[in-house]
């Protein structure tokens, strides 16, 4: 069995290929490289190529055997969304259809794809569940939120069977530190923390301690990056077994505050840091956590991972990030 993985080369991508290689099936990556890193197609041959190109999409469907697309490729940054929309359409919505068209062209009919808790917006309850009411509160999250629809509507009509994952917050990294996760420009709290954890930066600062949560800060539910992957696998197999088209929340069901995060770092790393309280950041809700029984009871998928164990993969591979640039 072949899997196309588009963005492969990036944080979650990467780790997909390693397990999906692992469990005996030919990755083939096709990767632009504008956010992912070649070093991270270490499992499948690296095709580069962006997903908006409708030709190099074809000849890569016409010179292998694809048996289904996993899709990585998005740009991620709230801010950045909100500041240049345009820039979030066309990589986010307008070049996913181009590899639809592309590989419904060629007969592929099984499409994974990477949403996002985002899609919720201010979520009306926690934890949350996938039939909640999604209204995103910027274009990242309405571009995610615009794919899982067009999924949708191309079922019935074109036969394409999908899954959309709504990943929460995707954390740590492979335990053996072949990757894991890093960012240009770096936006996320755990290596973020981690940086401050290894004086790269002088602290931390915690957006907002004025939030509606037990310490004022944002509570998160924060999934290890391997049991996301995990779930990639199922979904994978699911399809392939004839299941119909799902979307699925993927996330622990637990959330952590950005204080707890900050206390995990120090307890894992045992270095002290300074942390900073600042004004909240535009669009964070106050408590974003998943129910994932779906997912539990359809693709009999379980995280298995902690919070501690997330930081401390994730600081074991940083170490060698930082001690390599
Ligand atoms: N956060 C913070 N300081 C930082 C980065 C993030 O306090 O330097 C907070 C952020 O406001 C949010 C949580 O940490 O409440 C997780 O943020 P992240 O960007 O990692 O993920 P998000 O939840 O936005 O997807």
């Amino acid at each position: 069995m072949s899997i196309l993985v588009a963005g492969g080369c990036g944080y979650i991508g990467s780790h997909v290929c390693k397990m999906l290689s692992r469990r005996g099936y030919d990755v083939i990556v096709a990767d632009n490289l504008s956010h992912g890193y070649e070093d991270n197609a270490k499992w499948g041959k690296l095709i580069r190529a962006d997903i908006g190109d409708r030709a190099a999409l074809d000849k890569i469907f016409a010179g292998h055997k694809i048996d289904a697309v996993m899709h990585f490729c998005a740009y991620i940054e709230v801010g950045e969304s909100v500041q240049e929309p345009a820039k979030y359409y066309h990589n986010n919505v307008a070049n996913t259809l181009v590899l639809l068209d592309s590989m419904l062209a060629a007969g592929v009919k099984n499409f994974i794809f990477s949403s996002t808790a985002a899609v919720y917006g201010t979520p009306s309850r926690v934890p949350i569940e996938e039939d909640d009411p999604k209204v995103p509160i910027n274009p990242y999250g309405r571009t995610k939120l615009m794919v899982e629809r067009i999924l949708a509507d191309y079922d019935t009509p074109y036969g394409l069977r999908s899954i959309a994952f709504r990943y929460f917050n995707a954390a740590g990294a492979d335990p053996d530190t072949e990757i894991g996760e890093a960012h240009v420009p770096e936006t996320h709290l755990i290596p973020l923390v981690l940086d401050a954890a290894l004086g790269v930066r002088d602290s931390i600062k915690i957006y907002g301690s004025d939030y509606n949560t037990p310490d004022g800060t944002c509570l998160r539910d924060y999934v290890h990056v391997n049991d996301l992957a995990d779930a990639h696998i199922r979904g994978l197999e699911y399809l392939l077994n004839g299941g119909a088209s799902n979307i699925f929340n993927l996330g622990s069901g637990s959330g952590y505050s950005v204080r707890e995060i900050i206390d995990t770092v120090r307890k894992v790393t045992g270095r002290e840091f300074r942390v900073e309280e600042i004004s909240r950041r535009a669009g964070d809700p106050d408590v974003l956590v998943a129910k994932s029984d779906k997912a539990r009871d359809t693709l009999k998928w379980q995280p298995s991972i902690g919070l501690e164990e997330i930081v401390s993969t994730a600081w074991k591979w940083h170490q060698k990030y930082r001690s390599n640039k």
